[in-house]
């Protein structure tokens, strides 16, 4: 039963993403007077001053992990996709002290991240204990 239903989120979520793959190739449309906008929510992108993270500048992805592609949050990545990435921060911090601009649709961004009660309650609903989700939960990056 809980297998069953681990395997029809694994599928329904293909097919949401499936359905925003055109928007995650095209995320950005040009207007008449060639202002950038979100492809999705047709708003101006916003340019402001932001921060990288100290592996930025030499453009390394290591900073990402697994969890970047794994079900409900891939699902919105795809489907809202001018949202800042992981290793851009609108605040300076620890992990984001390079000076960078960040160029994002405020409303993407807004819907992308999952919280961890959203996270704990997809895992639930996929039929998963609450030791497995405290496991794969604890793997998540910090901040
Ligand atoms: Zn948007």
């Amino acid at each position: 039963m809980a297998v069953h239903g681990k395997l029809l989120a694994i599928i329904s979520a293909i097919a949401i993403a499936g359905c925003c793959s055109y928007l995650r190739e095209h995320p950005v449309v040009i207007s008449a007077t060639g202002q950038k906008l979100c492809a999705r929510h047709r708003i101006p992108l916003l340019t402001v001053h932001g921060y990288g993270v100290t592996d930025y500048a030499q453009g390394s992805e290591r900073t990402l992990t697994l969890i970047h592609t794994f079900g409900p949050q891939f699902e919105r990545e795809q489907c809202n996709p001018n949202y800042i990435p992981r290793n851009q921060s609108l605040k300076r911090s620890k992990d984001y002290p390079i000076p960078i601009l960040v160029t994002y649709c405020p409303k993407c961004e807004d819907a992308t991240w999952i919280s961890e009660a959203e996270w704990r309650d997809s895992f639930r609903k996929q039929g998963m204990s609450e030791q497995e989700i405290q496991r794969i939960l604890s793997q998540k990056p910090s901040g």
